[in-house]
C-alpha cells in the first residue's frame, strides 16, 4: 500500500503519531494510499523548521521572493498533466476539472509574483514640517492553511501563494481524503528555489488542527472547508490570539427571471450544478425561476438536458463528471434526497442508487432534479455538496431577492435575466458576497479576492489578492523626522507632542 509522509524540512517527516487514513479511488472504490496523521509533536518540528528560516525569507528582497513565484508557476505548467492525473485519481473530478484546479491556484501564483509592487507601501513627503510619514506591511512570521477536499490544488495556492511571498513561512494542513497533490505542490515549491522549511505540510484531522490552533508561533490561520467546522476554527484560533479568516459552506442560488435566455441558462446549470459532481463551494445548487411560466418553460428544457449527462470514471475524456469523493459521502447525499422526498419535494430525476457498469463499487450519484421545493424544508436548507438540482419557484423579483438573502449561506449567487435594471437592482440588495450576472459561478479573478458572507465566512478578510496580502501581513506605521543638526553634530530636537 502507498504511504503518503507529511513534507517537513524539505522531506519525509516520519510517520508521526502512526494513525493514518484511508485514500480511495472514487472511481474504482478502492483504497489506493494510507495517509500519514501528524500529531502536535510533528506539528513542533514543523514550527521549529519554519522558524529557522522566516527571518531570511522575509529579509529576502521582495524581487527575489517573487523570483520563487516565476519559477514554481513555470513548473506548475510543466507538470500539470502529472498533478491533473494524481488529484483526478484521489478526488474523482474529471481531468480537465482538476487541471482547472491547478490553475485557478497558478493564477493566484502570478498575482504573487507581482509582490515586489502589491507590497510596496505608502509614503507622505512632508506630512508635518520636516516630517515624513510612511507605511509598510510586514509578514506575520509563521501562517497556516487547513483545507478541504473539494480544491487540493487551488486553495492551498490561494493561502500560501500570498503567504509566503508576502516573506511568511506556511504550514499546510491539507484534507486528508485527497492530500498527494499538496505535497506534490510543497516538492516543485522547494524545487522553484524556496529555502528548506519555508512550506511545509503535515497531514491530519482534528487532532493536528487543534495543534495548530493552539501553538503560540503560529500568527494566523487561514481555514476553508464546512461552516461548523469554520465557526469553531473562528472561535479557537482567536481565543488563542491568531489572526482567523474561516470559510464556509454555501448554498447557492441562480435566480432566473422571465426574459432570461433559457438555452443559455439550462446549458449554465448542467455545468454549474452538476460539473464536478456539485462538489463545489460555488456550485449553483439551487434554481429559482421567477413565475410559474418560466418555470414550466425551464423544467421542460431541463429535464432532458440532465438526462443527457454522462455520469463516468474520472480518467474518461467523455465523462461530464466523475464519482464523488467517499462512500459516506455517497450515502449521505443520497440520504439528502430521501430527505428532500418525504418533506414532499418532487423528485423528478432521481439520481439514487445510480451504478456504473464495470465500475460498480465506484462512489457514483446520478444527476438528480427536484422540483417544487420549499425555504421550510431542511433538504433546502443545509448544503447536499453532491450532484443535485433544486427548483425553489419564486412569484416575483422581490421573492427571488428574498430567497438567497435570507439563506443561512451567503457564498455566491447568479441572476439571469437581459434587463440590466433588474441585474442592477439585484447585484446591489442581495445580501450574498460574490454575485454573478449572466455568469453561474463568479468566482472572482485572482486579482480581485473571495469571499462570502453569513455562515460562509468568518472573519473579515477575504482570500487572495490585495485581501490576501493584508490578510498575511501587519501594517507598520513611521513618523519620522531629520532635523538639521547644524553641523555641530548636536542633532537636538524635540519630540513632537500630539495635538
Ligand atoms: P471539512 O470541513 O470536512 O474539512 C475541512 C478541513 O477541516 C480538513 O482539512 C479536515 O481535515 C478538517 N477537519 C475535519 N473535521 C474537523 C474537526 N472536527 N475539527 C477540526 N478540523 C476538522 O470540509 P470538506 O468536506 O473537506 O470540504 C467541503 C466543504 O468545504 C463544503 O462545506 C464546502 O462548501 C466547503 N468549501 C467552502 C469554500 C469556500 O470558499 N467558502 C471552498 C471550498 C469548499
Amino acid at each position: 500500500m502507498r504511504q503518503i509522509d507529511h513534507f517537513i524540512q524539505g522531506g519525509s517527516g516520519g510517520l508521526g503519531s502512526g494513525r493514518t487514513h484511508k485514500v480511495w479511488n472514487p472511481s474504482t472504490g478502492e483504497v489506493q494510499a494510507e495517509v500519514a496523521l501528524g500529531d502536535a509533536a510533528l506539528l513542533a518540528r514543523a514550527v521549529e523548521n519554519a522558524k529557522k528560516v522566516q527571518p531570511e525569507w522575509a529579509m529576502t528582497n521582495p524581487q527575489r521572493r517573487a523570483r520563487v513565484m516565476f519559477r514554481f508557476k513555470q513548473l506548475l505548467e510543466d507538470n500539470m498533466q502529472e498533478l491533473a492525473e494524481l488529484l483526478s485519481s484521489e478526488h474523482g473530478k474529471v481531468i480537465d476539472d482538476a487541471k482547472g484546479d491547478v490553475q485557478r491556484g497558478l493564477e493566484v501564483i502570478e498575482f504573487a509574483c507581482g509582490i515586489p509592487h502589491a507590497q510596496k507601501g505608502e509614503f507622505t513627503g512632508g506630512a508635518g514640517p520636516g516630517i515624513d510619514v510612511y507605511s509598510m506591511r510586514q509578514p506575520l512570521g509563521i501562517g497556516a492553511g487547513i483545507t478541504p477536499f473539494n480544491f487540493p490544488a487551488m486553495i492551498p495556492m490561494w493561502m500560501f501563494g500570498m503567504a509566503i511571498a508576502a516573506g511568511n513561512a506556511f504550514i499546510l494542513k491539507p484534507s486528508e481524503r485527497d492530500p498527494s497533490v499538496p505535497v506534490r505542490l510543497a516538492e516543485l515549491f522547494l524545487e522553484a528555489g524556496a529555502p528548506e522549511g519555508l512550506l511545509q505540510v503535515v497531514h491530519g484531522d482534528k487532532e493536528m488542527v487543534d495543534a495548530i490552533l493552539d501553538h503560540p508561533d503560529i500568527a494566523a490561520v487561514s481555514f476553508v472547508g464546512s461552516s461548523d467546522i469554520a465557526q469553531y476554527i473562528y472561535a479557537r484560533g482567536a481565543a488563542n490570539g491568531k489572526r482567523v479568516q474561516a470559510f464556509g459552506g454555501a448554498k447557492n442560488h441562480g435566480v432566473v427571471m422571465p426574459d432570461a435566455d433559457l438555452d443559455q441558462v439550462v446549458n449554465d446549470l448542467a455545468g454549474a450544478a452538476f460539473g464536478s459532481a456539485g462538489e463545489r463551494c460555488m456550485a449553483l445548487p439551487v434554481v429559482v425561476p421567477v413565475g410559474e411560466d418560466t418555470a414550466e418553460r425551464l423544467r421542460e428544457k431541463l429535464i432532458p438536458a440532465i438526462h443527457a449527462l454522462r455520469v463516468g470514471v474520472s480518467t474518461d475524456p467523455e465523462t461530464h463528471y466523475g464519482p464523488v469523493v467517499t462512500p459516506e459521502h455517497k450515502a449521505r447525499i443520497e440520504s439528502w434526497i430521501d430527505t428532500a422526498e418525504k418533506e414532499g419535494a418532487e423528485v423528478v430525476i432521481d439520481g439514487r442508487g445510480f451504478s456504473l457498469q464495470g465500475h460498480e463499487n465506484g462512489f457514483f450519484v446520478g444527476p438528480t432534479l427536484l422540483d417544487r421545493v420549499t425555504p421550510d424544508m431542511e433538504s433546502y436548507k443545509e448544503e447536499i455538496f453532491g450532484p443535485v438540482l433544486q427548483i425553489v419557484r419564486a412569484t416575483e423579483f422581490e421573492h427571488a431577492l428574498r430567497l438567497p438573502s435570507e439563506h443561512q449561506y451567503g457564498n455566491g449567487v447568479a441572476i439571469f435575466t437581459r434587463n440590466g435594471h433588474a441585474a442592477r437592482e439585484f447585484a446591489a440588495r442581495v445580501n450574498v458576497g460574490m454575485v454573478g450576472v449572466n455568469v453561474p459561478i463568479p468566482v472572482p479573478v485572482s486579482y480581485h479576492s473571495f469571499g462570502g458572507w453569513k455562515r460562509s465566512g468568518f472573519g473579515d478578510i477575504d482570500q487572495y489578492g490585495m485581501e490576501g496580502l493584508r490578510f498575511w501581513t501587519k501594517s507598520k506605521k513611521i513618523t519620522q523626522r531629520w532635523p538639521d543638526g547644524g553641523g555641530d553634530g548636536s542633532n537636538a530636537f524635540v519630540i513632537p507632542t500630539m495635538g
